[in-house]
């Protein structure tokens, strides 16, 4: 290619009322892999939020009056056209985020069909309540109906995955949706709005606004027809919108930050431990809520835990994101990178041993990526648990180890920190991992194991981690406003 069509950036174009409409201003969007700017997403604001609630409202009359088997066939068909793209779309996201191209192909593509197949099938089962008084004769039941136009926001680890876990129970229930996703990761959604029509779903149903948080987000979450919010990033961002759409009372999803304690207990099997509590730290460059960050490991063990772990984390190559080998890409974008970096060297400051990783092992990286977001898993052990790098959130592939003696006394130090996020517990005994699960203050406790989910049971934070469950009855319950309806006879 010439240097110009080499150079030729992506432009994305808002979608609203079935139309690619584009836009007055732009805003770069970097490759995290080269540092190079490779596409111009358009910079949304009132307007253009305006335009979309409007197509949003003009199309919930039709939509929500569609059978439910109607919405379940169109949402699958509109899985089918993804899946048949997978490629392309796993291209596309791993570009656009840094994140690997196995990962996207095996994760967030993958799981973006089947949140739409799940939401498909989950609507065909819902049933309502029923109760009766004969003494009164009267009986009660209760109807379900969706509530109206939804505001979706979403983040940038990961891009379509996320975003259609909102959409799909959005519009199975009969909403149509405004959806708003980082202006960091856009190109995925844009992609999806191309085979919205094939699917056959009507103009109106789905628009997609791009832009950032400040102009295009609180836009969204101020708008006076958009009755509910479903929210996925920072606790301070939910901070924002949760004061910003209080005037309206609005129905908030808000699905947050983490701070993931692993529990290791001396009776684990290491065998099993070890890879998975790898994976749990640095999967997608430590870059997904769940991922783990506080390593709690029992003092017997603690030694040959740690020089196993460092192993095993010395293991996972860093590198271009395109190649198929490769295990941890690039991060987000250079200031996260300097972020991430920042809490390495704090650590280190306060007197903490960092035993692999950033600033102790060396980075070689491709002609190619030298400007891109890189970093190597990151292993910090003897840290404080007042430390920031033990109670703040970093996001990135770093991880803390450190060692407890009992059982009582890491429930206490696993619960103290704001977060309540997700946790998982190494252990062989049935009696302490019940006991342990129940104490955590985590909206999910996995045991033996990271990341198994069953999209039937609620997903969700406590404490700074957030508020409100998504899954099958709970998104359910969520974009659906209940009625209880006496009738006597
Ligand atoms: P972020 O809060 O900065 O941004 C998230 C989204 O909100 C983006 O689309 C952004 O443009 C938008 N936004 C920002 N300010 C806004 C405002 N004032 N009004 C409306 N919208 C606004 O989060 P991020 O950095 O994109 O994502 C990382 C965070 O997301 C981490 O804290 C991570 O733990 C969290 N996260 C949580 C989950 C979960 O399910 N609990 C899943 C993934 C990520």
């Amino acid at each position: 290619p010439t240097m110009a069509h080499s150079k030729a950036l992506l432009v994305l174009e808002n979608f609203i009322g079935g139309k690619f409409v584009p836009c007055s201003s732009y805003i770069d969007s970097y490759n995290p892999s080269t540092g190079d700017v490779y596409c111009r997403v358009p910079d949304s604001g009132k307007e253009e939020v305006e335009a979309a609630v409007k197509a949003a409202k003009d199309a919930f009359p039709i939509w929500s009056s569609k059978s439910p088997l109607e919405r379940s066939q169109i949402l699958n068909k509109l899985a089918d056209l993804i899946e048949h793209d997978l490629e392309a779309f796993a291209q596309a996201e791993s570009k656009d985020q840094g994140k690997t191209i196995t990962f996207a192909r095996t994760v967030d593509i993958p799981r973006a069909v089947h949140n739409f197949r799940f939401f498909a099938s989950s609507i065909l089962h819902h049933v309502t309540e029923c109760t009766e008084m004969p003494a009164m004769g009267c009986v009660h039941y209760t109807s379900r109906a969706p509530v109206g136009v939804a505001g979706l926001i979403s983040p940038w680890n990961l891009p379509l995955y996320l975003l259609t876990w909102k959409i799909a129970p959005a519009i199975a229930c009969g909403n149509t949706v405004v959806a708003k996703p980082s202006e960091m990761t856009s190109v995925t959604a844009w992609m999806m709005c191309k085979l919205l029509e094939k699917a056959g779903v009507p103009p109106g149903v789905v628009n997609v606004v791009f832009g950032t948080g400040a102009r295009a987000g609180e836009a969204l979450v101020c708008h006076p027809d958009v009755p509910l919010i479903s929210f996925t990033g920072s606790t301070q961002t939910a901070q924002r919108i949760t004061e910003r759409s209080a005037p309206h009372c609005k129905r908030l999803s808000l699905e947050l930050g983490g701070k993931n304690p692993a529990i290791v207990f001396d009776d684990a099997d290491l065998s099993q431990c070890i890879p998975t509590t790898v994976r749990s730290s640095f999967a997608n460059q430590g870059e997904i809520c769940l991922c783990t960050s506080r390593i709690f490991v029992q003092r017997g063990i603690y030694s040959e835990f740690l020089k196993r772990f460092v192993a095993e984390a010395k293991k996972w190559k860093t590198g271009n994101p395109s190649d198929p080998t490769i295990d941890v890409g690039a991060l987000i974008s250079k200031e996260h990178l300097e972020k991430v970096r920042t809490y390495v060297k704090k650590a280190q400051a306060e007197g903490a041993r960092v035993l692999c990783g950033e600033g102790v092992d060396p980075l070689a990286l491709p002609p190619g990526n030298q400007k891109g977001y890189f970093m190597l898993p990151t292993v910090i052990a003897e840290v404080k648990d007042e430390s920031c790098c033990m109670q703040e959130e970093i996001f990135g592939p770093v991880t803390c180890v450190v060692a407890f003696d009992t059982e009582e006394e890491v429930i206490r130090r696993a619960n103290s920190v704001k977060y309540g996020l997700a946790a998982t517990v190494w252990s062989s005994n049935v009696g302490r991992v019940h006991r342990v699960a129940h104490r955590l203050q985590s909206g999910l406790v996995w045991t033996n194991c990271w990341l198994v989910r069953d999209l039937n049971l609620p997903f969700g934070g406590m404490k700074a981690s957030g508020i409100g469950r998504e899954g099958a009855k709970d998104s359910y319950e969520f974009f659906t406003e209940v009625k209880t309806i006496t009738i006597k006879h």
